[in-house]
């Protein structure tokens, strides 16, 4: 058997057609395939890859860290440096709120672990969330996932659970003494980029003060950059109590994290001992390849370039097939006319090279989330692309 039928035999399947590239490296803002193609990254993993691929002060870190350990301890226990100076760092350019960094190994446990520790913290058990949003795909983020095609074969998930239009101020009546969380996008993402008004982001977070309900905002996939500034609240004039961390976090390598006051996160560490606990969150290496991106992402001064980059994708792509783009910094959707369409033209731009994907809640959308290194060049390239297999569809 030829690797692609072995990956499709023997490797779980999440759909009846992957992608099946099959990469053998990936380095600075491209991928190459076993025959030796090129590929133009505009996903970066789905946000994770925000450096490009291949940067030499993560693989340093990663290497000079696995020479000291590996795993060593379930988390929790043992004072790790990577962790310690990875949680310092990230408390360091947030706000005095958000101080202490509770890691884990993947952005849907970081979901998991927050939504824990607002019932755990508020003794409530109500949830509020949106529709079309995604935190993931384990069960308790499942049932605040905004989609009820994603959700109906996995039913009965938590109750407690209501959704509520994003954007929609007829939320803030819902929020009262029972209401543990909100959770929110600061930018819905697989919405096929969806941002908030600061006015309704605003309101929603007096409403949840005012009735002691703990706003919890994903930043997985936005944050880290990706719009402009280190974290997309920023943009929103509010602070969250807790703040969810993912994808680019670990510069390529797996780590989540949910973020909160010293005062609410310490509600896990009694009634029960060890109210979440896991064996790989915040694995050392993880933590010191995630250190070393952050520095990278903040001495290189990758995100001042963020707003001018996606102002020339924007610019470039206009065509009478575009329906409309939405955007926010490097995260943009391009909206034609329905999925076959879209899928047609990210199947067409592969052939040329370039690597482009959908939305899970926006099928008919193309999405544009390339590494914050890609260049001017590289975006007129792509845009040239996109143009010219439109105007052959
Ligand atoms: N929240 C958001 C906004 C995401 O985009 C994702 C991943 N796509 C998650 C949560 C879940 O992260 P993970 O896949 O690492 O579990």
């Amino acid at each position: 058997m030829n690797q692609r039928q072995l990956f499709l035999q023997h490797v779980g399947q999440t759909s009846q057609q992957p992608l099946c590239l099959n990469i053998v490296k990936a380095q600075g803002n491209r991928l190459f395939d076993a025959d030796g193609k090129s590929y133009l990254d505009l996903i970066a993993g789905i946000s994770v890859c925000n450096l490009g691929h291949g940067h030499p002060r993560i693989i340093k870190a990663i290497q000079e860290q696995s020479e000291r350990f590996l795993h060593v301890m379930v988390y929790g226990e043992f004072i790790e440096q990577p962790q310690v100076q990875y949680a310092k760092r990230l408390v360091d350019h947030l706000p005095d709120s958000l101080n202490a960094v509770f890691f884990t190994a993947s952005g849907s446990e970081a979901t998991e672990g927050a939504m824990k520790l607002a019932k755990r913290y508020t003794g409530r058990t109500g949830m509020i969330s949106f529709k079309n949003s995604y935190h993931g795909s384990t069960q308790g983020a499942l049932s605040v996932m905004g989609s009820e095609y994603w959700q109906q074969a996995f039913r009965p998930l938590l109750p407690g659970i209501r959704q509520a239009d994003y954007n929609d101020f007829s939320v803030l009546d819902w929020i009262g003494p029972e209401t543990a969380c909100v959770i929110a996008e600061s930018i819905q993402a697989e919405a096929g980029v969806n941002s908030p008004s600061i006015e309704w982001m605003q309101a929603l977070r007096s409403r949840c003060t005012e009735t002691g309900t703990l706003l919890i905002l994903d930043e997985i996939q936005c944050g880290f950059g990706r719009n402009g500034t280190l974290f997309a609240f920023e943009q929103l004039g509010v602070v969250p109590d807790i703040l969810l961390l993912g994808k680019a976090l670990g510069g390529g390598m797996p780590l989540g994290a949910f973020i909160a006051d010293k005062k609410i996160m310490d509600a896990l560490t009694h009634n029960p001992v060890l109210g979440h606990i896991n064996t790989f969150g915040g694995h050392p290496v993880s933590c010191a390849a995630g250190l070393a991106a952050l520095e990278v992402l903040i001495e290189e001064k990758w995100i001042y370039t963020v707003a001018e980059k996606s102002k020339r994708f924007v610019t470039q792509l206009v065509h009478p097939k575009i329906e409309r783009v939405s955007h926010r910094g490097l995260m943009i959707a391009v909206h034609f006319s329905s999925f076959e369409f879209n899928k047609k033209l990210i199947d067409r731009l592969l052939e040329k090279g370039i690597f482009t994907d959908w939305f899970l809640f926006a099928s008919n959308a193309l999405r544009i989330a390339p590494p914050l290194t890609i260049t001017q060049a590289e975006i007129d390239e792509a845009c040239h692309l996109i143009l010219q297999t439109l105007d052959e569809s």
